[in-house]
């Protein structure tokens, strides 16, 4: 089975084009392909990291790459065999050695190995080589403890300590900030602690924000038990090369084959015993499966979700056309098979395309939405609707966002990028008026079915993009005391930034799972007169180098 998608896409949700149960970022780990590494569909959506591109961008290896030869001035030549003591992880989890002063990356290389490897390519200012012996290994690595760990490449970081992975995690925001940002960042010491799963506010804000204190990066929240947290798995469904039968899985590194995945240690348990269920009942049924290279057979992927509040579960379909053969047994079977199931739906997706999901969804069987609660509120989830994947690490994200809003219950608050209304419902209990805005029109519908079944009165949404929604509000003469916005991988949208300076909130709340973007962003946000005075990350993503950071403006007058 050939797949002619590109091998990046991204755990983090924010970026919908994830593939495989682990849903992931593929980085071609020990690969040389590097250019698509870590960008992929999602980047082709929203465009190339911008703000990105420090040490580990894929830009300078495209630009000066030679796969062969010498360029003057480097001290190593592609193939040759070199040594190297790993000091650092990019923020694609590649190890970062220099020889003679080049640097050099290396998957799956950590800091404090000591490794042999192979140069596969050269760059003017950096190269990348393929580990062919570990030396020496650093206390912090572990034995990965899944199997498939390194054909996948859905995860990164399974083979190093989860403290280490934390530590690095804290710094990589606080590197992004002073680096991209250009922003002063206390030192650690001086930070106050988070390590109980708090966000602690530090101090007087406003006095911090006038005075031009360095930014307090907290430690980051971590999980106590950083397995089985995914509650969605997205499985490309593919056919085995000897006999064709009906697999699902994920795409094997470096190659375009699917490898069939029954288990994925990140995915919560129901999910794998779903997708198990609906791939025997497919294949039971004599479904076909869906032909990338030929864009011929029935079945592209599986998509389930687990509500674990209410031990609801869904299960898509997304097929190629709208032709479903054997409609009732299917539902049955599933019925009978898969515990808990609320919804068994079929989604259409004729398009030669990577993206998983085509625009038509229909209900074979039950509701259109599973219902999940995260601290207390109760969401509606449809198909194809964004909802945070880690339901444990959301309800700390959320709740820091809330602490940083600092609410008394008087405010006006914007929540832009709101997607089912989750942060906003969150807010809207602690302020007087809250006002959500989202680009996909089915979010918006969860998020007012959301409000509707909280009684949550005094929520308002709007659909559209948030850069062209809030200078409408702006003109209706909505003036927010607090802004948030959680944008996906890409950032703000200038406009956007530049209405919310007009705005003048007193404080902004930004909510980022990409921390050059958020560097980048907050620099602007700075020079229109705020002062940014902490930032909170929380691990949504163990095992992968995806990191969330929620952090606290204040305006400096
Ligand atoms: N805050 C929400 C959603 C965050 S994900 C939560 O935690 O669940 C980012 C959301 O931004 C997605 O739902 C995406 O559809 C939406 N989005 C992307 N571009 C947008 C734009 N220009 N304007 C408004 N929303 C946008």
């Amino acid at each position: 089975m050939r797949e002619r998608v590109s091998k990046a896409g991204s755990v983090c949700e924010k970026a919908r084009t994830e593939r495989g149960l682990g849903a992931v970022a593929r980085q071609q780990r020990g690969s040389s392909k590097q250019g698509r590494g870590a960008s992929g569909s999602s980047d082709r959506r929203e465009g190339r990291r911008p703000g990105g591109g420090g040490i580990g961008s894929s830009r300078d290896s495209s630009r000066g790459s030679e796969k062969s030869g010498r360029i003057t001035g480097v001290p190593v030549e592609a193939g040759q065999s070199v040594e190297l003591s790993i000091v650092g992880l990019t923020h694609e989890g590649e190890g970062v050695g220099r020889v003679e002063g080049y640097t050099l990356f290396v998957r799956g290389a950590l800091p404090g190995d000591r490794v042999r490897a192979e140069v596969a390519s050269i760059g003017k200012s950096f190269g990348r080589a393929r580990m062919t012996e570990l030396l020496s290994a650093s206390e912090d690595r572990r034995a990965a403890p899944c199997p498939i760990y390194d054909s996948c490449g859905g995860c990164q970081l399974q083979h190093w300590d989860y403290a280490a992975q934390l530590r690095w995690k804290r710094q990589h925001v606080a590197d992004s900030l002073a680096r991209i940002g250009k922003l002063p960042v206390a030192p650690f010491e001086a930070s106050a602690s988070a390590a109980d799963g708090s966000a602690a506010v530090g101090g007087d804000a406003t006095a911090a924000a006038s005075e031009r204190a360095p930014i307090v990066v907290h430690p980051v929240i971590g999980m106590e038990e950083p397995w089985r947290y995914r509650n969605k798995a997205q499985v490309p469904i593919g056919s085995s090369i000897a006999g064709g039968l009906l697999i699902g899985g994920f795409f094997e590194q470096g190659s375009h084959d699917i490898v069939d995945m029954d288990a994925c240690l990140i995915q919560q348990e129901p999910n794998e015993e779903t997708v198990r269920a609906v791939k025997e009942t497919a294949r039971s049924l004599g479904y076909s499966s869906y032909d990338r290279e030929t864009g011929r057979g029935l079945l592209r992927h599986v998509v389930v979700r687990h509500a674990a509040a209410t031990g609801e579960r869904m299960v898509v379909l997304v097929t190629n056309g709208r032709d479903l053969p054997h409609e009732d047994e299917l539902v049955a079977l599933i019925r009978e098979r898969v515990p808990g199931v609320a919804s068994v739906c079929q989604n259409v997706n004729t398009a030669r395309t990577p993206v998983v999901f085509g625009d038509e969804t229909r209900v074979l069987w039950g509701n259109d939405v599973i219902y999940d609660d995260i601290g207390g509120i109760r969401f509606a989830i449809s198909a194809r609707s964004f909802f945070q994947v880690n339901p444990t690490q959301t309800e700390r994200l959320y709740r820091a966002a809330v602490e940083y809003a600092a609410l008394t219950g008087e405010e006006t608050v914007v929540d832009a990028y709101c997607g089912i209304g989750t942060i906003t419902l969150f807010l809207a209990k602690h302020a007087r008026r809250v006002y959500g805005v989202e680009i996909v029109p089915e979010a918006i519908e969860d998020a007012r079915r959301n409000a509707a079944l909280n009684g949550i009165a005094n929520a308002e949404f709007a659909v559209g993009a948030a850069e062209d929604i809030l200078p409408r509000w702006q003109a209706a003469g909505v003036s927010p005391d607090v802004i948030v916005v959680d944008p996906p991988r890409k950032g703000c949208d200038p406009r956007l930034l530049d209405t919310m300076l007009q705005l003048r909130p007193q404080r902004i709340v930004y909510v980022s799972c990409n921390p050059s973007t958020l560097a980048r962003d907050l620099r602007v946000l700075e020079d229109g007169g705020y002062r940014t005075i902490e930032a909170q990350p929380v691990d949504m993503f163990p095992h992968t180098v995806h990191v969330e950071c929620c952090s606290l403006l204040v305006r400096k007058d």
